[in-house]
């Protein structure tokens, strides 16, 4: 069978790799990819934006199974764009992906249904929303964009200066663009945070291996929030107990009151949790696979995927009994010199071998690109390098192990990635 991944960073690496170790399948596209991908698929240069081109090489190539990984054309429709055209498509279509696409949806539906999420109020206008942070005198408050936001769009701030500098920035300079014509003002809640992918198929749920992100860009959990700078699984905060409770409060919850709103969500859901004294709170919803949680979670998947995807498509996850791996594992992410800011590209990589791998680890390749026969850089994440282990311990220190053998100008990495310790 042929697959078309669209994507190119680290996630459409690891779903890539680990389809490609199913026996059914005979051909990987990907479009547009990176340098690393370029060694598992048959890269195309098609942007995840041009709808038209990538149903339009859907067909070209017979692709067997469509998979669009990132969120921006999840929200925009493509799954409903591949499905009009008879191909066969994983992910949700755009009545389910609002989920991640609008946080003033997911809010009012969580308030709709009970599932436990911190207290809210919408605004329109950014003089409203100041006012009411303003008397309410409750500090950090949380601002959130409605609309995606490339991960950017959640401001904490400390003070009304701060507050109204986001509000200014999100709704008057329009820095997100229509993202911030609503905003939500969120109360503060604090507790570890735990991500939780699932696969569903609108009627069941079976959540994956539980996974933990570390977003700020130096050790210690300081600095400005990234894209993600390393991930590991399981998460140690999440045990069986708690694993229970979230499926009856929120897991389930969730896809029941997306099928009663006539937007069953079929694909990969993910559920960004907080572990508060008062309980698991959903922090937000994303219609996707995380990047870099998928980095940690899919390898230790033990069921083939396309036999999950299929039954996902089909609505029969019911009859699968998925298995994953008993073994921990950890991702380093090796980013840019000044990245989340401002960073160079075409810097050289070296340590990779010819297939941009290292022994001992999984790299997945993020922003690389493969150019006369080397590997450079082409954007902020540059590489992920998973390793797994007979504990997280062991796999963190596979995983950093790894790290030491790749080397490219301006690298960093967090160095305490699964070695912080929570605290409020
Ligand atoms: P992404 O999609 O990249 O994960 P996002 O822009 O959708 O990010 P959120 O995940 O909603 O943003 O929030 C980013 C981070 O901000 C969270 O991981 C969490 O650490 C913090 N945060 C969000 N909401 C709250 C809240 N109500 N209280 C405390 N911290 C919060």
């Amino acid at each position: 069978m042929k697959i078309l991944m669209v994507g190119g960073g680290g996630r459409e690496h690891a779903l890539i790799r680990k389809l490609k170790e199913s026996p059914k399948v005979t051909e990987i596209h990907c479009a547009p990819g990176n340098g690393g991908i370029s060694k598992d698929a048959q890269c195309h240069n098609v942007s995840v934006d041009d709808m038209e081109g990538m149903v339009r090489l859907a067909k070209e190539i017979g692709a067997d199974l469509v998979v669009v990984a990132p969120d921006n054309p999840l929200v925009d429709g493509m799954v409903d764009e591949m499905e009009k055209a008879g191909l066969r498509c994983f992910g949700p279509n755009q009545k389910a992906a609002i989920l991640e696409g609008s946080k003033v949806f997911s809010k009012s539906l969580m308030k709709q249904y009970g599932i436990p999420t911190a207290g809210y109020h919408v605004f329109e206008d950014p003089k409203e929303a100041l006012q009411f942070i303003r008397e309410e005198g409750k500090y950090p408050t949380v601002i959130k964009a409605d609309g995606l936001a490339l991960g950017k769009g959640v401001v904490i701030a400390a003070d009304e200066t701060e507050a109204a500098a986001a509000l200014h920035s999100i709704m008057e300079d329009k820095i997100f663009g229509a993202s911030g014509n609503r905003v939500i003002v969120e109360e503060f809640i604090t507790g570890p945070e735990v991500s939780v992918l699932s696969f569903t198929d609108g009627k069941t749920v079976k959540p994956m291996v539980s996974s933990m992100d570390h977003k700020r860009v130096f050790d210690g959990n300081l600095g400005p929030n990234t894209g993600g700078m390393g991930t590991i699984s399981p998460n140690p905060y999440y045990d069986d107990a708690t694993a229970k409770r979230c499926m009856e409060e929120i897991f389930l919850p969730t896809i029941q009151a997306m099928s009663k709103e006539g937007r069953p969500f079929k694909g990969c859901l993910y559920f960004g949790l907080m572990l508060t004294a008062d309980g698991p709170k959903v922090i937000e919803y994303n219609c996707r696979f995380g990047d870099p949680e998928a980095q940690v979670v899919l390898p230790r998947l033990k069921t083939d995927l396309v036999d999950i995807m299929n039954a996902v498509i089909d609505e029969k996850l019911d009859e699968l009994d998925i298995q994953w791996s008993e073994q921990a594992s950890a991702c380093v992410i090796l980013a840019s010199g000044g990245y989340p800011g401002k960073y160079e590209k075409n810097i050289p990589i070296s340590g990779l071998d010819e297939n941009g791998q290292v022994e001992g680890a999984i790299v997945y390749h993020a922003g690389t690109q493969y150019r006369d026969n080397t590997f450079v850089t082409a954007g902020g994440r540059v590489l992920g390098i998973t390793a797994m282990g007979d504990s997280l311990d062991q796999a963190l220190d596979n995983a950093y192990e790894a790290v030491q053998k790749v080397r490219f100008d301006g690298a960093h990495y967090r160095t305490d990635i699964g070695r912080v310790e929570y605290s409020d």
